[in-house]
């Protein structure tokens, strides 16, 4: 009874946890049966016939059998887990992206096309995420989940995703979604949102934490918002981006941002060809010493005429070319350029030579080498070259960017703070950047004495570094006026429409030759001869 009660547990247990091994535990009992009745044949406890005599035979025979049972059980189990565990989010144990997109496919091939995509997202969680681990994270999804569980499961517009019924997929991004199908949706879709966000709107308990949480939901339907998986969920992605704008926290896809983005990718790739192909050009801006009215230096602008578009603004291209990793080349190519151009200049005339420097060019160590070589090989000292810098409150957030700033200060060069005043470079931000001239943005400049605040915050800027000892350059000149009040606040360089716009090199070269003997045509009589100590 006891032998009998322990192979009752043993079974039962096997049959639980590992299925597939009680086809092992079973092809023992016959192996064994035949090596008990072939001793009994011998000793004539047993009738000897074909069967009896043989019985070790069949037995072997029989346990080969169970254990080819007991092999394909367990390859199929091992098939099974992985499928699982592929379909499966780990933590969660929510379906994943997978199951979302069988899920769709099968809507499709049984005809069902009026269906559409909503994501799910809880409000800041990537900055919640930050705080809590992988365990915590996946336990507020499961929260999560399970509450919509109960406004889905008796809903048929939602669509199943497995035939446990599981109706919510997680995704990677910390998203959930689900799929509605249009047709069977009795209520309006905003009035299936707002009890979605009416059940994550409550406060989630993690660990000792109390969160607010609440949801922002993007929708994309099919087909009218993309027939391909991917794109339908890509859009309620974007969706979602819309929704943190808008009051009812919920947004469909609009479609005529995406043709934006893919403008965008088609110009970025134009752009990459363009510097490739050399057909970008540089254009000059004087930078005028507001003491001697002498041309202290050239700003180097980028253009692009783009053989269908025409004429496209750096301020299009150059963050495109920052967000799709283009920028390095780009400035690497505007260095070499800037600089062979800057020879021609020094031919006839002696001044500095400014380029334009974005905070994600100096976040790399080989962009920093490449421009040194090319530097190295243009022959021109680094005391004659400044780098003004945009995004400069990036820059001084990022150990290794400060490393390498300090680095090319070291070397000689003058680092320039561009558009002070406007953006993130506020003066807490920029203080621990070792730079030596500052660029006050056009905003604060052009036409200063026509709005009395902005003349006041010109002042206290221009005031402030040179307070710092700083050289500051008043950028968008653009009157008499301008000049004079900037310079009565100690300014010491101006640029802008006034003096000159940006022009080509061979341009620059005419306009230079015809400046009064280095100084600008404009107000020749103005007296006093300071030439600041790091510049001509
Ligand atoms: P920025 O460095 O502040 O350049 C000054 C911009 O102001 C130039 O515009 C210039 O044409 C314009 N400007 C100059 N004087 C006046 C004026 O009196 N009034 C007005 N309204 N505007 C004036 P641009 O060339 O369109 O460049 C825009 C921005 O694009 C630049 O601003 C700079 O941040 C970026 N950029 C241009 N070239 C390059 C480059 O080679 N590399 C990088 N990283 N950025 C560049
Ligand atoms: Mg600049
Ligand atoms: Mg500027």
């Amino acid at each position: 009874i006891f032998i009998l009660y322990a192979l009752f547990i043993i079974f039962r247990r096997l049959s639980k946890d590992f299925a597939w091994a009680r086809f092992y535990f079973i092809s023992w009992v016959p192996f064994l049966a035949g090596a008990a009745i072939q001793p009994l044949v011998l000793l004539n406890y047993v009738d000897s016939t074909f069967i009896t005599r043989n019985a070790f035979l069949f037995a072997v025979m029989i346990e080969i059998t169970f254990m080819a049972f007991a092999l394909a059980e367990r390859m199929r189990r091992n098939e099974q887990d992985r499928i699982h565990d592929i379909s499966y989010h780990d933590f969660t144990r929510l379906p994943r992206k997978s199951m979302l997109e069988n899920a769709m496919n099968e809507m499709k091939i049984s005809g069902k096309n009026d269906f559409c995509v909503l994501i799910i997202k809880p409000e800041h969680i990537e900055q919640i995420s930050l705080y809590i681990d992988d365990k915590a994270n996946a336990a507020l999804f499961k929260r999560l989940s399970r509450r919509l569980s109960s406004l889905f499961i008796h809903n048929d517009a939602i669509v199943k995703l497995s035939s446990n019924h599981e109706k919510i997929c997680f995704l990677e991004n910390n998203c959930l979604a689900i799929i509605v199908n249009n047709e069977k949706n009795q209520q309006d879709l905003p009035v299936l949102i707002k009890s979605i966000q009416q059940l994550t709107s409550e406060t989630f308990q993690i660990d000792d934490l109390k969160l607010p949480l609440s949801a922002v939901i993007g929708v994309a339907n099919h087909p009218e918002h993309g027939s391909a998986n991917y794109l339908l969920i890509n859009h309620a992605q974007l969706a979602v981006n819309d929704a943190q704008l808008v009051y009812g926290r919920w947004a469909y896809y609009q479609s005529e941002k995406s043709d934006h983005t893919s403008y965008l990718l088609k110009l970025a790739t134009d752009l990459k060809e363009a510097i490739e192909n050399d057909t970008l050009a540089i254009y000059h801006q004087p930078q005028i010493d507001l003491k001697t009215l002498r041309v202290c230096s050239s700003e180097c602008l980028i253009r692009w005429e783009h053989p269908r578009e025409g004429f496209i603004s750096p301020d299009i291209f150059i963050p495109l070319a920052e967000d799709l990793g283009l920028i390095n080349q780009l400035t690497l190519w505007v260095i070499k350029r800037a600089l062979a151009q800057h020879q021609q200049i020094l031919v006839n005339n002696n001044h500095m030579v400014s380029i334009n420097i974005s905070g994600k060019d100096i976040a790399h160590e080989h962009f920093f080498t490449n421009a040194l070589s090319i530097i190295e090989e243009s022959g021109i000292a680094a005391d004659k070259i400044i780098l003004e810098l945009t995004e400069s409150a990036s820059i001084s957030h990022n150990k290794q960017s400060l490393e390498l700033i300090q680095k090319l200060g070291d070397l000689g060069f003058t680092i320039s703070i561009d558009d002070f005043g406007t953006g993130y470079s506020s003066m807490a931000q920029i203080s621990h950047l070792p730079f030596q001239e500052l660029k006050v943005d056009r905003l604060f400049v052009e036409n200063v004495n026509d709005d009395h605040k902005r003349k006041t915050i010109a002042e206290a800027t221009v005031k402030m570094a040179k307070g710092l000892g700083l050289e500051v350059v008043a950028e968008g000149i653009n009157s008499q006026e301008d000049e004079d009040t900037l310079r009565s606040f100690g300014c010491d360089i101006g640029q802008g429409y006034y003096y000159a716009k940006p022009m080509p090199i061979d341009d620059y070269l005419d306009w230079l030759a015809s400046q009064n003997n280095g100084r600008t045509q404009k107000r020749v009589d103005l007296d006093g001869e300071f030439i600041p100590a790091d510049k001509i």
